[in-house]
């Protein structure tokens, strides 16, 4: 489902996380692997701030492990707690105990000292649409809990819920935030990774950004995928020829929108292979 963000929306969606913050230990920030930048919310700093934050890189099965290990590696450095999971087969998952346990260290060890014991962590799971949310909290409960839709301001009643591994609850309800869609880049990323809707964009001009982006950064993977000796040419003719590989042509002509639409289908579904559309080094000179 397509959030329509709406000056109203956001607001409304910033005034529910805010809510939700009161009533929890540590903020679970879910960002895609693909997109560790692209995929964050542009206000997530200012409306977390005050509450320990672990920055989970979700879908890290279709991210490109290299790069994955630089993201981290460069947050980590920037003094951010961060982690890398894949929500769907629930891999990595107790590491997300860990790094709340690590987060809440200092407190819990002032506790103690005064003979307290710290009860269990409580957290909420943020992010903007399509990140893994509901999936997240479904393997971290260990069952399937009917979250509320993709919509920001549908509510219902919050519940906690126990986690499976470690002494944690999770707010059952996450916290929807929109996307830095203002910005033309980061909304083409999202639209060729399936973050967002092809409604929102016209789908020819996705599947020609996907082919630009990898060319430039796996081409092996594009011309093994698509069986092409050569990927230099204008994106319009290599998604020429990803067409007429396919056999997409009626009337002599290649059909492009069929092929956009296959190209896009194939790289959100991991047939291209892992990719990750940022780097370290671009969101360094982005925000210099
Ligand atoms: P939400 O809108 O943030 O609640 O996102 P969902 O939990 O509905 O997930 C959106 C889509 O991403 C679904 O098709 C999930 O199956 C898929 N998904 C979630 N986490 C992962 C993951 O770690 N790996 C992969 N491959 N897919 C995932």
């Amino acid at each position: 489902m397509t959030i329509q963000w709406f000056p109203g929306h956001m607001a409304k969606a910033r005034r529910e996380v805010t809510e939700k913050l009161k009533l929890i230990d540590v903020v679970i920030e879910l960002v895609d692997a693909r997109l560790p930048m692209s995929s964050r919310n542009p206000m997530v700093e200012q409306i977390t701030a005050g509450k320990p934050r672990l920055i989970v890189l979700n879908k890290s099965d279709m991210a490109d492990a290299r790069l994955t290990e630089k993201w981290m590696h460069a947050l980590r450095k920037d003094g951010v707690d961060v982690i890398a999971v894949d929500a769907k087969h629930s891999k990595g998952l107790g590491q997300i105990h860990e790094g709340a346990l690590r987060l809440m260290k200092d407190k819990h060890d002032r506790m103690r000292d005064k003979g307290r014991n710290p009860s269990a962590i409580r957290a909420l799971i943020i992010g903007i649409p399509n990140v893994g949310k509901s999936t997240l909290i479904n393997r971290l409960a260990g069952r399937n809990i009917a979250i509320t839709g993709d919509r920001p301001g549908v509510t219902k009643r919050q519940q906690w819920i126990k986690m499976k591994t470690g002494e944690m609850e999770l707010l059952d309800t996450p916290g929807i935030l929109w996307p830095k869609f203002d910005d033309q880049l980061v909304g083409y990323r999202l639209a060729a990774t399936g973050a967002i809707k092809d409604d929102i964009l016209n789908i020819d001009d996705i599947a020609l950004f996907a082919i630009r982006e990898l060319k430039s950064r796996y081409p092996e993977q594009l011309k093994a995928r698509y069986r092409l000796q050569d990927v230099s040419g204008e994106a319009v003719e290599v998604l020429e020829a990803i067409g007429k590989n396919r056999g997409f042509v009626t009337g002599g002509y290649v059909d492009f929108e069929r092929t956009s639409e296959m190209l896009l289908h194939e790289l959100r579904t991991e047939k291209i292979g892992r990719v990750t559309l940022e780097t370290v080094e671009e969101w360094a000179t982005v925000t210099e």
